[in-house]
This record gives structure tokens, C-alpha cells and sequence, in this order.
């Protein structure tokens, strides 16, 4: 597998000291399967490129025991050593460390500069093919060039193969475009990733930082980048794509105003003070943030935090520093992990209980059983329940027709049709509703999110 990476930005040999590899020197790398050859087969004031040439050993492939549970020939005939590109990945990041952290030791400017780069890939598996080429990297800005290779010369009539050999033209600054490919080539390829470990939702999260999750694909990126992960792989999700789901992607233009999930928090905390509210439970807390709130007001006795994803109740665990405690305080606040769509009578008995921003990442057909354990189960004096509204969307530059303001929601409702199922939820359990509109309010389209407040009738 070959890559290479030309500039034409004059003096275009200054790519050698973006990449630390100095282009009259040819330079040699071991991976742990292989090799890696860094040289420049052009080297001039005006165009010069950067070449990466991996050289897998398939033996020493097999011997680091990858594959040690799959049909025994497998391990010997397959197209990893030509093509493996999650250890291009590895390669990219040995190779180009400095670059992929956007330093450059003799010229630090450089590294901040857009340049305008060519980068060749040959030969890419691509299981989607240039469809699917075209989803991850367009949207990022880069002209997509490519070229399938058939299945055999010989033998037009049988068609292509899944490999290419692309090109990408874009103008962006050298760790940018290392960065993508370092999480896209695997996901072209989309096949067993040898290097896959703990740390590879952090290494997503950090190298998606800044693109990933406002990419269009940004799920399938995610998922396919953590293929054979199995559960953790809905781990990752919520940690890549929604950590930030406090402030969805494409409420993010509003930050320098109010923050809308701080005006959402901020309200809930209000109502609930006002309602005199002692005990609460925060369901789909998440990592925590509203819990944090509750937790300053001394006027809480009991509150509990409960969220399907493991994942997210250690981060709220940590953020609320709950092992460093004072004893008077243990037992005021708990986590638990459970799922709003069966009966579990541990929410039950609260004052109060809050969903902000959890019905949207459900299934709607799901609806009727978070209906029964939520208004019908847990039974709360009052319930505060808070989501996007979805008419408010347009507002948002970024967004596309009929997209979501987030890649894991399953729905997003108008006023009106949080209104007519709140009402007639309201009206099957016993509850009297009313409405309120979140953030900052557009004439027409109302606030980026609504909130009900239910009030459970006592006779
Ligand atoms: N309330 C938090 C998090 C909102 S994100 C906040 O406002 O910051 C939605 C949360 O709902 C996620 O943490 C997700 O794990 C959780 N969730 C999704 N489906 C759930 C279910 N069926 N039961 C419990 N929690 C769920």
C-alpha cells in the first residue's frame, strides 16, 4: 500500500519539514508487522511528494496471533499484507507523529497553514465503494478522484474489484488531512483492525476532534472504526458522538450567545426549586451535567441518577466526585444503571423525575413502554420532560433538510406533536400538562427546545 502526499506551495520542499523526514533521505521504519519506507520521488521548489510505502510481512502477521481463531488458511491467503490499512494508520501515526500533532520543529507557522495537498492512495479496499468514498470525504472539503481496479485485466466482463486507487485534492493544513485518513482508511476497508484496544475510543475522540461529529456519516464513521469492538462499540458512540449531546452538533452556532443546554439545565433546576421538590431522579442523566446542579442545592435530599450506558454513569461518577464524599453526604446522591423502557421500581417514590433530552433517542414505537414505566411506574409528583423542537432547525445554517441535530436521535418533533402526545399521555395517566419553550425564541419557529411539565392530579 502506498501513500503519498504532494504540495505545490512554494517553496513545496518545506514539506519535508512539516513531516520531519528530510527529502533527499530515504528512511525506514519497523512496525509491528512490517515495515514502513518514507521517500520523495519528486523534490522540487514547486512540487514535491511525500511518499509512505508500507510493507506488511504476512508471516509476521500471523505470528502475532490476530487471527488465531479463524479458519486456519485465512490466516495465509488474504489481502492483508497489500492493503491493511488499519496498519496504515499505525504507520501514518509512527511515521508522522510531529505532523499529526501539528508541530513543526523548524518552521511552527508552517504547521498552521492551509496547504494545498494531493494525496494518493493506492490500493484502498473500499466496501461501499465510490459511493462511499465520496460520503466520508466530500463533506470535508476534498475533491474525490477514483479509479477501481478491475478484477482481472484479462477479464473486463467480470467487473471491478472492491480496491481503488484514489485521490484527494483539498487545500488544509497538514494535520488535518493526516488526521482523516488516519481514521477513514480503516473505515474504507471497513475489516479487521489489528490494533484495536482500550484506547481506541479516546484515540477516535481525540483524532475526530474538531470534524467527526458534525460529519454527515459520523455514525458510520464510528461504528465502522470499531468494528469487531461488539458492545463497546455503543460505548463509543456515546462517548464520540454524545458527549457533546448536551449541545447537539448543529446547536453549536449558538454558543457564544447562551449556551442552550445551560438555559435547559438552568430552567429545570428552577422549576424544580419552585415546586418545592425534595427528592429527584434524573432519568437518562448521561454524564451528569443537570446532577451536578441538584447536587449545590442543598434543598435536594435524595437525588438519583439513572442512564442505560455504563460508559457515561462512570464519567458522571468521576465528574461528581462521589468517592470523595463526605459520609452525611453517601447516601444523598446515587447512580444507577437501568432503562427507561421496563418497569423498575428504584425511580420509583420521587417528588419529581426529569428526562432532558432522552425521549429523541428512542425508538418512537418504544414510547408506550417508557409511557408505562415512567408516568406509570416511577409515578413522580411532578415530571419535567425536555426536547428539541424540530421546527426550529431550519435556523440552522449547517443543518440539511430533514436531517437530525444529532446522529442518535430517532425522532425530532414539532411543538405541535410534543403537544399532542404529552396531552395524551397526560390524559391516559392521570397528569395535567402544560408547556414552555427553551433558548432563545424565534417568532415563527419558537425556542430550539420545548419542555412539559407534568403535574400528577390527585384524585
Ligand atoms: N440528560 C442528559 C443526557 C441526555 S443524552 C443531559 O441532558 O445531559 C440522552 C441520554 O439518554 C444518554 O445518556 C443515553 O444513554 C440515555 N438513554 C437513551 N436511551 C435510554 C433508555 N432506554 N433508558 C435510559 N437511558 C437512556
Amino acid at each position: 500500500m502506498l501513500l503519498t502526499i504532494k504540495t505545490t506551495r512554494y517553496p513545496a520542499t518545506d514539506l519535508g519539514y512539516l513531516l520531519h523526514k528530510h527529502p533527499a533521505k530515504v528512511q525506514q521504519f519497523p512496525l509491528s508487522a512490517g515495515k514502513v519506507h518514507i521517500f520523495y520521488p519528486e523534490a522540487t521548489d514547486h512540487s514535491c511528494t511525500a511518499a509512505l510505502l508500507l510493507d506488511i510481512d504476512p508471516v509476521a502477521l500471523v505470528r502475532k496471533g490476530a487471527d488465531s481463531n479463524e479458519f486456519a488458511l485465512d490466516q495465509y491467503v488474504n489481502d492483508r499484507p497489500y492493503v491493511a490499512s488499519s496498519f496504515m494508520s499505525a504507520a501514518i501515526a509512527q511515521a508522522y507523529s510531529s505532523a499529526m500533532n501539528g508541530r513543526c520543529r523548524d518552521k511552527p507557522l508552517l504547521a498552521e497553514e492551509a496547504l494545498p495537498l494531493e494525496i494518493n492512495i493506492s490500493v484502498l479496499p473500499v466496501r461501499g465503494g465510490e459511493a462511499l468514498l465520496r460520503e466520508l470525504f466530500e463533506p470535508l472539503g476534498y475533491e474525490v478522484l477514483a479509479t477501481a481496479v478491475p478484477l482481472d485485466p484479462q477479464f473486463p466482463e467480470w467487473g471491478n474489484s472492491r480496491y481503488f486507487t484514489v485521490t484527494l485534492r483539498h487545500t488544509l493544513r497538514l494535520q488535518q488531512a493526516l488526521t482523516h485518513l488516519y481514521i477513514l482508511l480503516p473505515v474504507c476497508d471497513n475489516d479487521k483492525h489489528y490494533y484495536i484496544g482500550d484506547h481506541e475510543i479516546e484515540k477516535l475522540a481525540e483524532k475526530g476532534k474538531g470534524w467527526l461529529d458534525t460529519h454527515p456519516a459520523s455514525e458510520l464513521i464510528t461504528r465502522r472504526y470499531l468494528r469487531h469492538l461488539g458492545p463497546l462499540t455503543r460505548q463509543a458512540l456515546e462517548v464520540v458522538l454524545k458527549e457533546e449531546i448536551a449541545e447537539t452538533p448543529a446547536e453549536k452556532p449558538l454558543k457564544d450567545k447562551l449556551r442552550l443546554h445551560d438555559v435547559r439545565l438552568q430552567t429545570v433546576v428552577d422549576m424544580l426549586l419552585e415546586l418545592s421538590v425534595k427528592t429527584v431522579a434524573d432519568l437518562g442523566c448521561g454524564e451528569g451535567k443537570l446532577l451536578r446542579l441538584l447536587k449545590d442545592q442543598p434543598s435536594f435530599t435524595r437525588i438519583l441518577g439513572m442512564d442505560v450506558s455504563l460508559r457515561s454513569l462512570e464519567i458522571a461518577q468521576s465528574k461528581l466526585k462521589l468517592d470523595k464524599l463526605p459520609a452525611s453526604q453517601k447516601d444523598r446522591i446515587q447512580l444507577i444503571q437501568g432503562a427507561l423502557t421496563y418497569r423498575d421500581h428504584r425511580i420509583a417514590g420521587f417528588d419529581a423525575a426529569v428526562l432532558v433530552e432522552v425521549i429523541e433517542h428512542l425508538d418512537e414505537q418504544r414510547l408506550p413502554a417508557l409511557e408505562k414505566a415512567v408516568f406509570g411506574t416511577a409515578r413522580p409528583k411532578h415530571l419535567i420532560i425536555t426536547t428539541v423542537n424540530a421546527a426550529y432547525n431550519v435556523l440552522f445554517e449547517k443543518m440539511q433538510p430533514g436531517s437530525f441535530r444529532h446522529a442518535d436521535h430517532r425522532f425530532e418533533w414539532t411543538r405541535a406533536q410534543f403537544r399532542e402526545w404529552a396531552e395524551a399521555v397526560a390524559e391516559r395517566c392521570g397528569y395535567a400538562v402544560s408547556f414552555r419553550d427553551l433558548g432563545e425564541l424565534h417568532e415563527t419557529y419558537g425556542g430550539p427546545s420545548q419542555l412539559a411539565l407534568f403535574n400528577l392530579l390527585t384524585n
